[in-house]
């Protein structure tokens, strides 16, 4: 480099359109602010002063629960999750192969279960529609689409295309839908009253 004559000039992100690998890593950087949870040391020195205005919560151990509901009859409580730890939290319960990367109801489901915080069910939504390993096995699961083709008929009665015309006002015979069945080669079609728009209804049609 220093046998060139060069400038160095910054340029704004958007303008830097070359940029290299290492500043388009995203990085889900937690705010050191947000590291402490304000709304935990709130809801902490709430339930400290008023424990009765806020019965959902209990202090146990220095730290704070939340009640989730009769368990065999006895209250039930869960550790309330502070924001630092969320997201280790659901890697942990989401991630591991005998977690088996459940989908979000299911993963939820496990999550309220073991802890609580606010709008954890968003979070979760969140969380597990960004998890690389979902998204890749949902990719690979779908079927890749078929390719169109154009059908070349060669003699009559050898293909026939069939679409469904309606709903239309029903029939004095309780048909609503118009079936219109061409033949491909010689475009003859024939128009069938049909009652309901079903494959069954169709197939049966088709057999007459
Ligand atoms: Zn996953």
């Amino acid at each position: 480099m220093q046998s060139y004559d060069f400038e160095i000039q910054t340029r704004k992100c958007d303008l830097n359109t070359e940029a290299d690998a290492l500043s388009r890593i995203e990085v889900d950087a937690i705010d050191v602010d947000e590291a402490k949870d304000p709304w935990y040391e709130d809801m902490f020195q709430k339930v400290l002063d008023e424990p009765g205005a806020h019965s959902r919560f209990k202090i146990a151990d220095e730290k704070l629960f939340y009640f989730t509901g009769l368990v065999r009859g006895k209250p039930h409580y869960v550790p309330v999750i502070k924001y630092a730890d969320r997201q280790k939290f659901m890697e942990d319960n989401h991630c591991p192969p005998t977690s088996g990367h459940f989908g979000i109801a299911k993963t939820f489901t496990k999550l309220k279960r073991l802890g609580y915080w606010p709008h954890q069910f968003s979070d979760v939504k969140k969380f597990v529609s960004k998890c690389t390993v979902c998204r890749a096995a949902k990719s690979s699961r779908q079927v890749p689409t078929g390719e169109m083709h154009s059908h070349q008929a060669v003699d009559v009665w050898q293909t026939f295309c069939c679409d469904l015309a309606g709903p239309y006002p029903r029939s004095s015979a309780g048909n609503r839908y118009v079936m219109v069945v061409t033949d491909l080669f010689s475009k003859y079609s024939f128009l069938i009253p049909v009652g309901k728009a079903t494959a069954i209804q169709i197939t049966k049609k088709f057999e007459k």
